[in-house]
């Protein structure tokens, strides 16, 4: 086995029985990346020089006798979430050359740990989009088939865990992006509960929704991430002042006692691809003969929910975007008469079509007199939405679906139609709207031998309960053990 190809917990036993250093485990890392990238793209930012000190330093801290599960573990962050004196784009042209000067929390808390951060990865412009074709950059290839997307908008982080060009990421969700590359690249991906991961220092898109989550290439490592950067915050007021358990701890055998729901909408869905459906029905099976018992239940709002989502979404981006006018800081155009020409010209050449497609609409919907039909409602929907789950976990412990509709789409398939892209997004917006955490975990192939994920959620903050179906159901598959040909 290549250093590259070994998961957060085997390389963290390699490096604590001291049989590889952090810093050959890092340029392994990195020669990958060299070799693979101009086929998969999947990097904004490769910090080769900082790595590379990183896991010098890392390797001290080891040789003193101080090893965390994350020591000296070459990592990917999706290129939205600060990093102190490292790029960090969005994606845009309007924060091309942002070099912000300080870490999110989640990069902190990484970086207590001792992981090293090798670079920033690819995504759609300020996480608009399920693609990766709205990035402004450039786009990432699915390492499975690069005619085809990676999924996004945390493309980049996918697809660098599915190649073995990091050993594991951060993505952030506000209505799949985890999830939803995740399932795409067959890779594990999890969105944590809304509160419980802190957002500080994490580019904002949509306030209510946003939640960042991990990539990695087993449950194992999913959990072991979790654990490094849940909890309270106090720099960010949504941050949920709750324990966060050892998430290790629940990657237990058997799942007797466990009862699943089936939503009925959620199969319904028209264009639900047959190969996801079976692979999904199997995945149901499977967990079934582990002691489950599934449910048949409802969510009735189903068919509401990507009405809702690109209204609130939108909105709050509207609001959240106005920052970047060209005084601050980012992009400032300089050929200009006056201040009004100057806003003008800065936004329309620094945000790409997606992004101003979103600004438009998001200001439509809170402009006065328009505000109640539409962002109003939308808040509405979001809590028959919301409602929909808490009846539903009255019934069932953890609720399993399709992750999306089909398998990757070639590239340029629906970029003319965003109405389409957006219809894609139907199974994971609901977790988002409700705040409730969901995870993908590789379940099949489709006859194109593309990857197919099953999507797990669960209540509030019982992550807990996620983990130990994944992990059970990974247990008895071997999905997440092939990898992508790519050399
Ligand atoms: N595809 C959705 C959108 O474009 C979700 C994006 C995300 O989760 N960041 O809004």
């Amino acid at each position: 086995m290549k250093l590259y190809e070994l998961t957060i917990q085997s390389a963290h036993t390699l490096l604590k029985q001291k049989e590889i250093s952090s810093q050959e485990l890092t340029r392994a890392v990195l020669d990958r990346i060299h070799a693979v990238e101009k086929d998969v793209n999947a990097y904004i930012t490769v910090a080769d020089d900082l790595a590379m000190a990183q896991a010098e330093l890392a390797d001290k801290t080891i040789s003193e006798g101080n090893i965390s599960q994350l020591t000296g573990i070459p990592l990917a962050i999706k290129d939205l979430m600060c990093t102190k004196g490292l790029r960090t784009t969005c994606a845009s042209k309007i924060l091309e050359n942002f070099v912000p000067p300080y870490n999110a929390t989640v990069v902190e808390k990484l970086r207590n740990k001792g992981a090293v951060i090798v670079g920033k990865t690819n995504m759609d412009e300020f996480a608009m989009g399920s693609s990766n074709e709205h990035s402004g950059m450039k786009m990432t290839h699915n390492p499975w088939d690069l005619t085809r997307i990676p999924g996004g908008s945390s493309g980049g982080s996918a697809a660098a865990v599915a190649a073995d060009m990091c050993i594991g990421s951060l993505g952030s969700d506000t209505g799949g992006s985890v999830r939803q590359p995740a399932s795409h690249c067959s890779v594990v991906g999890m969105k944590p509960t809304y509160g419980r991961v802190s957002r500080f220092g994490l580019v904002a898109f949509a306030s209510s929704l946003d939640q960042i989550g991990p990539l990695t290439k087993d449950v194992t490592d999913c959990a072991i991430l979790m654990n490094a950067i849940s909890g309270y915050d106090s720099r960010d007021s949504t941050s949920v002042p709750e324990d966060v358990p050892d998430y290790t701890a629940s990657l237990t055998d058997g799942l007797e006692g466990v009862t699943i729901g089936i939503p009925k909408e959620y199969y319904a869905v028209g264009g639900l691809d047959p190969d996801v459906s079976g692979s999904v029905k199997n995945a149901i099976g499977k967990i079934e003969d582990m002691g489950a018992k599934c449910v048949d239940i409802s969510l009735p709002h189903t068919e509401y929910a990507v009405a809702a989502y690109y209204v609130i979404a939108p909105s709050e981006a509207s609001s959240n975007l106005a920052r970047y006018d060209g005084v601050r800081y980012g992009f400032r155009d300089k050929d200009r008469s006056d201040l009004m020409e100057m806003y003008r010209n800065t936004r329309s050449e620094g945000f790409g079509p997606e992004v101003q497609r979103r600004i438009i609409i998001g200001t439509y919907c809170l402009s006065a007199g328009y505000y109640d039909a539409y962002y109003g409602k939308a808040s509405q929907v979001r809590t028959l939405i919301m409602e929909d789950f808490k009846k539903a976990f009255e019934n069932c412990d953890a609720i399993l679906s399709p992750v999306t509709p089909s398998p990757a789409f070639p590239v340029g398939e629906n970029i003319d139609d965003p109405l389409t892209m957006y219809l894609s997004d139907i199974f994971t917006l609901s977790a988002n709207l409700a705040g409730i955490p969901g995870i993908s975990v590789p379940c099949g192939f489709s006859s194109k031998g593309l990857p197919i994920g099953l999507q797990i959620m669960g209540r509030h903050f019982n992550e807990e309960m996620l983990l130990k179906i994944a992990y059970n159901f990974e247990q008895a598959t071997d999905f997440h053990k092939k990898k992508p040909v790519l050399q």
